[in-house]
């Protein structure tokens, strides 16, 4: 296959929940088909693959995942149907429920990261996380038992607080010129990338970011630091789970 750019819808609208998108390419040895667009986030950054379906004509297909395969983005159709042709418009529909409960807790996530460098001065590293539920990586020498009620508090504040969150897409040098984002290793960005984009929590907190958000922390709902472990002297994981709203 020649290679293809898809338009990344998410990046733009993380709330499109439905969008049509024509067949630009087919991949019949992994049953899958390359659209010119999408909305469907293909995983990244901690935040997993988005779930849906994909409808041509009569037939619909669940999607197994979308996969980055020699540098193109293949939606992999689950079952034996035959795959649709190149041309063919499709509607592909998110698992609206899961997705949205990803985007409050990716949300949370980044009001993690945005108090505790703003209380504790510590440095998040990385994380990972399902609906509802993630995990977070400091480097945080200081962190200790008595620590997660007024880490919790202060999260729970910026949830009521609802700051809003924006969404940028800036040049390269723009982006390393904002003194912020050097905190969250922007610097690891590899060289060919002409564009970050940026994820901002309005006061709060500020990253280099492929991921879904809500548009404002009161969507988030409440947050329960759970538990934390000691990854050695400075590591240290934090653990949080959303309430289901
Ligand atoms: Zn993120």
């Amino acid at each position: 296959m020649e290679s293809i750019m898809t338009e990344l819808l998410y990046q733009t609208d993380s709330y499109l929940k439905e969008f049509q998108a024509v067949i630009v390419a087919v991949d019949d040895e992994n049953h899958g088909v390359v659209l010119d667009k999408t909305a469907f986030y293909p995983g990244g950054g901690g935040q997993p693959v988005d779930k849906g379906t994909l409808t041509a004509g009569e037939n619909s297909f669940t999607l197994k995942r979308v996969k980055r395969i020699d540098g193109q983005l293949v939606h992999l159709l689950d079952g034996e149907g035959e795959i649709p042709q190149i041309g063919e418009t499709i509607t592909g529909m998110i698992d609206w429920q899961r997705r949205y409960q990803l985007m409050r807790t990716h949300t949370a996530m980044h009001i993690l990261c945005g108090v505790i460098f703003r209380d504790y001065g510590a440095l998040v590293t990385g994380g990972n996380m399902d609906p509802l539920k993630g995990r977070m990586d400091f480097e945080f020498e200081t962190m200790q038992k008595e620590l997660v009620a007024e880490i919790e508090a202060a999260v729970n504040a910026e949830v009521k607080n609802a700051r809003p969150l924006q969404v940028n897409i800036l040049p390269r040098a723009d982006a390393f010129r904002i003194p912020d984002l050097i905190r969250t290793k922007i610097n690891l960005l590899p060289e060919g990338i002409t564009e970050v984009r940026v994820v901002e929590i309005d006061g709060l907190d500020l990253q280099a970011d492929g991921g879904t958000h809500v548009k404002n922390t009161g969507e988030v709902g409440k947050i329960k630091v759970v538990d934390y472990k000691s990854k050695g002297k400075i590591n240290k994981r934090i653990y949080l789970e959303l309430e289901d709203a």
